[in-house]
């Protein structure tokens, strides 16, 4: 190893230190130390030796050379040097420099055409206009109770996602991005606060909780306040659509209570086990209610909790079988016909706006059933009992009824049918459970 001085001083004394405290052996040691050369020129107080030999001669380590120039390194002082060619060598000062200044370069080409992008996405953005007569019941409904969880932001401003948490208990930004997907809600990039839209690569991400939305304007130029007032009078007509939005609300309304129990126990459950537990518990709303599977919910995660303290398990191990349980646990209840209870809301568990609405306008609760949900919802739409369903029902209630009335009773008859409607059954199978506990 050898450095190479370029001497800026005439003093021969200055010269001599320089000189001894670059020194080096043939194994690049340094021949001197730092401590013992101090002493030998008076310097000023509080300037270190090394940057007063740094202010007279410039040093350059022979070992470390700049790959686009192929000049030596400047070294400022002894720790900087290195006693082989490094790995990954540095640049030198000025090619440094340059680099430097090509990347601020396209950094700033860089953010000049996302600015531009974006201007032009504001631009296409505000031609665009919603015939709101003309979409479909669930979106006008989830539009009403985003207008109530937000109000009066809807219609008056922008707003982000995370002004909507009253909207449902889970799920949130998937709701809204829902109506962002059918165009009813619009981004305002101009609005959001800057690094929100950003480069990775060649493509624009955006921070979506820092994202700003607002509501796509009326194709008649109705005011935002007219289109929400216009979409809390229609005539509802799409029983699917209504029954999905009921599903996907009611899943938010079991999973937010399922993590809240799992935070209670500390019980971590993983993205695919969360959508595991999605899908079953979505195909179950079909048949029961909300708050009954809160009931299944309740039960499996204490079973995991004490499953956890036993010997040979964990906690992980514990919680991976809170999907498993569900699932079994369901089918359990089916096979055997067993009725689930019902629990309570749970404080901490509000049933948010979108609630408020669908129940406003079907009459439904968290007490629910899938079963009923979707008779109520056929019964607002229009689309009540198909006539085949009607008609093969008036062979066993007949039956029923006559059974019922000559045994005088009919009143305990009902009761137990409210029950079981209320527990998750249909008409028809309440019916025939019910004629056969008469027949025997
Ligand atoms: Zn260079």
């Amino acid at each position: 190893m050898a450095i190479k001085l370029q001497i800026l001083t005439a003093d021969p004394q200055e010269i001599e230190l320089i000189e001894r405290y670059w020194a080096v052996d043939e194994s690049g040691r340094y021949l001197e130390k730092v401590s013992e050369l101090g002493g030998l020129i008076e310097m000023a107080q509080g300037v270190s030796l090394a940057s007063f030999i740094r202010q007279r001669c410039n040093a350059f380590d022979e070992n470390q050379v700049c790959p686009q120039c192929a000049a030596l390194i400047e070294i400022r002082n002894r720790s900087e040097t290195k006693k082989t060619p490094p790995r990954i060598p540095k640049l030198c000062t000025l090619c440094q420099e340059d680099q430097d200044a090509v990347a601020l370069d396209a950094e700033k080409t860089k953010a000049a055409e996302l600015e531009r992008r974006l201007a032009e996405y504001a631009r296409k953005q505000s031609t665009r206009t919603v015939d709101y007569s003309a979409i479909p019941d669930h979106q006008a409904l989830l539009l009403l109770a985003l207008d109530r969880a937000i109000t009066p932001r809807l219609t008056s401003g922008g707003f982000t996602v995370g002004d909507c948490r009253g909207l449902a208990p889970r799920y949130v930004g998937d709701f809204v991005l829902q109506l962002r997907e059918a165009g009813l809600v619009l981004d305002d990039p101009g609005r959001a606060r800057p690094g929100t839209y950003y480069w990775e690569g060649d493509e624009i991400w955006m921070l979506r909780e820092q994202v700003v939305y607002r509501l796509a304007p009326d194709t008649a130029s109705k005011s935002a306040d007219e289109i929400i007032r216009s979409l809390s009078d229609r005539v509802y007509t799409d029983a699917e659509g209504i029954f999905n939005l009921w599903l996907d609300y009611s899943v938010a309304d079991v999973m937010r209570y399922l993590g809240a129990q799992c935070e209670l126990y500390n019980h971590y459950l993983s993205e695919q086990e969360l959508e595991e537990i999605k899908s079953t518990m979505r195909f179950a709303l079909e048949t029961y209610s909300v708050s009954q599977l809160w009931s299944v919910v309740w039960k499996v995660v204490r079973d995991a909790a004490s499953l956890a303290n036993r010997e040979y398990y964990n906690r992980p191990k514990a919680a991976a079988t809170i999907p498993g349980k569900i699932r079994r646990n369901l089918e359990k209840v089916q096979r055997e016909s067993i009725e689930l209870r019902a629990w309570s809301r749970p404080e901490q568990n509000p049933a948010g706006t979108l609630g408020m609405v669908l129940g406003e306008t079907l009459g439904v609760d968290e007490n629910t059933s899938g079963h009923m949900a979707s008779s109520l919802i056929s019964w607002l739409t229009g689309q009540s009992c198909s006539p085949s369903v009607e008609a093969e029902l008036r062979e066993p209630v007949r039956e029923l009824m006559t059974i019922a009335l000559a045994n005088d009773v009919g009143s305990t008859v009902m009761l137990r049918f409210a029950e079981l409607i209320r527990a998750g059954h249909d008409v028809g199978s309440a019916v025939e459970e019910i004629g056969e506990a008469l027949r025997s």
